[in-house]
């Protein structure tokens, strides 16, 4: 799922309320329909949040009927299961719905059995309770008939409303069902490592249509206007990704190279808009992913579908990906920004049907493992369409994770979840996820990453898996015998992230670690020790960088360098999830550096350079602000968005801190920032004026740079320190 985008240029949070005008009217209430099979209380056989493992579901047959004037639909689903261990009751979910019938026969002796009903409502289990035990291995055919409401808050089955261009109102009923709403829909087995094959008859009015996971293989008319639609059975899967849809909507389609039928299908109320290029890059990010993976995605279509109203940016459902209308609708000559985000999007969701729905996460602890691998593989489905989106921009994700940890209690990347919802999808998940990724590929270099990504699939097929099988694959795969495992604890275990501090003396360098805290908010910390893939560079007398990796499993450490060198330079290649500080010599050499060439360093590398200078000035005394001043000098000459997007973000530290009204100084460096950047300026408008290459990008570029300066403008401006809040002494204390 997109939960949020961090994108090129803005942070995008979409704000589109869906309009309810009639819906609203409509007086239903979920509550008093499930309300109806709450039983006395009387104890429960089982009382665990999770499902007891004695009865596992194979297959669902499910059948459904939505009326989507009247909001209701009906349905009845089938379920194949297998005993594991002998029991006399079975437990799975339902949520919101009327259970008007419940059967459940052996299988194949087809003997009906007497079932008692028993439904616990803060769990949203239902539990089908027998006189006699069923033996192990025995297989079981459970048959449930019941109703349901289309809600229309976005989850589960739902309604959404669109409007035609003569602007009378129409419905789309489709589906979010993760983390935990398949059970609105139907009565099921409702945990992620409960995989089944799925199959499916909807019956639909006949000027709309209905779509499945998987294609429809066949459509039988039926009295009063209405089709019986059945569909292919689904691969094995986990309920979270199990979608459907019914509406008054078309679609166009094209065969992509890797023979897989990819089709948009949108509701047609605006001729101004386009669904080829959407099309375009879903084709080629699938076909990319299907050679780069050489794991073949491995159902016959792929259908996106724009939704009127979606709770997330998108949703990952397997064949089936529902998107909020921007991401998938573009308007015709819509500008760099807006494709670049749709593509990130389109990108992300496709990346899911490997990470996530080929291999899924044995429970909700482990999300980073859906959510954090599909956000870095995004940036390679972004970089395979279109070459000048390249990974660099990946720094992006990567500066809006370490901000969110500085000013946020965030959660660890491995926590436990009892009961899922939609806040463990958060910020972290994805985009520190994303960053311990990439610093993974950065540790084992690219070939050995790729081909551990490719044994993570292929052994885990159709199956589910903890993080520790990701980093047991990557492992196997290292040149060195490199034990990812135990690497990786610290970063998957702790919140936060370490500063690494580097000292030059003479031949050899000094390197320390300690949790990189900004601001301190939290009560009770721990000092862990991370083992930090330190990837530093460098730069001979002759200019030239040489890389060096070096695993700092300690607190300190020493490295001996050979030879006369100029400079050395941490995070090199700005693979590394922490922030470097150096000593002062060290830090003057990276500075003149980078005002006689600056493009000796990376685009990312200079970006987080200014990133790291202006949080550890924000942080504590040590830096002295003529280093920041110093690193600002050399940004008058500075074109390139990352280490603008990155002052744009060391701006906001300080304004978020509130720095400018506690250290006169910081109003000096504000100033200098809006200096700075209206000379880079000039030179973005002399490139637009001589027609360099990718005017889009420049252009965006100016759009975003002028932006930044009348913000800048606005800030240094606003205040002087007779308006300080009282809540600005505590923040005095605090910094010094
Ligand atoms: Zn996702």
């Amino acid at each position: 799922m997109a939960k949020f985008i961090l994108l090129m240029f803005i942070c995008y949070h979409c704000g589109l309320d869906p309009v309810f005008g009639l819906l609203s009217k409509r007086n239903v209430s979920s509550e008093s329909l499930s309300s109806l099979n709450q039983e006395a209380s009387e104890g429960f056989l089982w009382n665990n949040i999770r499902l007891p493992q004695s009865v596992i579901p194979l297959e669902y047959d499910i059948f459904l009927h939505p009326n989507l004037t009247e909001a209701r639909f009906s349905g009845k689903v089938e379920i194949k299961c297998v005993i594991r261990e002998t029991t006399n009751f079975v437990v799975l979910h339902s949520k919101d719905l009327v259970i008007s019938q419940t059967t459940l026969t052996t299988i194949p002796s087809n003997e009906q059995k007497e079932v008692r009903m028993q439904m616990k409502n803060d769990t949203d289990q239902l539990f089908l309770i027998m006189e006699d035990a069923i033996p192990k291995d025995a297989e079981i055919l459970i048959t449930i008939v019941f109703d349901g409401i289309l809600g229309i808050n976005g989850d589960g089955f739902y309604l959404s409303e669109f409007f035609t261009s003569n602007k009378s109102s129409r419905y789309l009923a489709s589906t979010q069902f993760e983390p935990t709403s398949a059970r609105k829909a139907f009565p099921c087995f409702d945990e992620p490592a409960l995989k089944a094959n799925f199959s499916m008859s909807i019956v639909r009015e006949k000027k709309h249509i209905s779509l499945f996971n998987m294609p429809r293989v066949d459509s039988i008319p039926r009295k009063n206007n209405l089709v019986l639609d059945t569909f292919q059975q689904s691969v094995k899967m986990s309920t979270y990704l199990v979608a459907f849809a019914v509406g008054e909507y078309k679609g166009k389609s094209k065969l992509t190279k890797s023979g897989v039928n990819m089709t948009v299908f949108y509701d047609r109320t605006s001729l101004m808009e386009t669904v080829d290029f959407s099309l375009d890059a879903g084709g080629t990010i699938l076909d990319y992913f299907n050679t780069l993976f050489e794991v073949s995605y491995p159902l016959p279509n792929l259908d996106m579908i724009a939704v009127p109203y979606h709770k997330a940016a998108a949703m990952e459902n397997w064949g089936l990906i529902t998107y909020r209308k921007p991401y998938l609708v573009i308007p015709i000559n819509s500008g760099y920004r807006w494709k670049y985000r749709a593509v990130s999007v389109i990108a992300h969701e496709i990346a899911h049907q490997w990470f996530g729905n080929i291999v899924t996460m044995q429970w909700w602890d482990d999300l980073w493992l859906n959510e954090g691998v599909a956000s870095f593989m995004q940036y390679l489905g972004l970089q395979a369409f279109d070459n000048d989106w390249s990974m660099k921009n990946f720094f992006t994700e990567k500066i809006n994770s370490m901000m969110s940890e500085d000013f946020t209690n965030s959660r660890a990347l491995n926590q436990p979840v009892a009961v899922p919802d939609f806040s463990i999808f958060n910020g972290v998940t994805y985009a520190k996820g994303a960053s311990i990724v990439r610093m993974v590929r950065g540790l084992l270099g690219e070939k050995a990453f790729m081909n551990g990504i490719k044994t993570y699939l292929n052994q885990n097929k159709y199956s589910n898996v903890v993080s520790d099988d990701l980093w047991q694959a990557l492992s196997n795969s290292s040149d060195d015998g490199i034990d990812l495992k135990a690497v990786m604890s610290i970063w998957m275990g702790e919140r936060a992230y370490p500063l690494v501090t580097v000292r030059r003396n003479h031949s050899e360098i000094q390197i320390s670690q300690e949790p990189f805290i900004l601001k301190n908010n939290t009560t009770s910390r721990t000092t862990p020790i991370w083992t930090i893939p330190f990837q530093y560079g460098i730069l001979d007398q002759q200019g030239h960088f040489s890389r060096k990796m070096f695993l700092l499993r300690e607190e300190t450490a020493t490295i001996k360098i050979s030879g006369h060198f100029k400079l050395v330079k941490g995070n090199y290649r700005d693979d590394g999830y922490y922030r470097v500080n150096y000593d002062p010599e060290s830090w003057k050499a990276i500075t003149d550096q980078l005002m006689t060439n600056h493009e000796i360093f990376s685009p990312g590398e200079r970006a987080h350079l200014l990133n790291d200078a202006v949080s550890i000035f924000a942080r504590t005394k040590p830096l002295n602000m003529s280093v920041v001043m110093d690193l600002l000098n050399y940004m008058e000459k500075e074109t390139d968005f990352l280490p603008w997007f990155s002052a744009s973000h060391s701006f906001g530290i300080l304004i978020k801190l509130r720095l400018k009204d506690i250290k006169p100084e910081v109003k000096v460096l504000m100033q200098k920032f809006a200096t700075v950047a209206t000379k880079a300026l000039e030179l973005i408008e002399n490139q637009l004026q001589a027609k360099e290459n990718n005017k889009g990008y420049k252009d965006a570029m100016k759009e975003y740079m002028v932006n930044l300066i009348r913000r800048i403008n606005s800030r240094v401006s606003d205040s002087s320190p007779s308006t300080l809040r009282p809540s600005t002494d505590k923040f005095t204390q605090k910094m010094d």
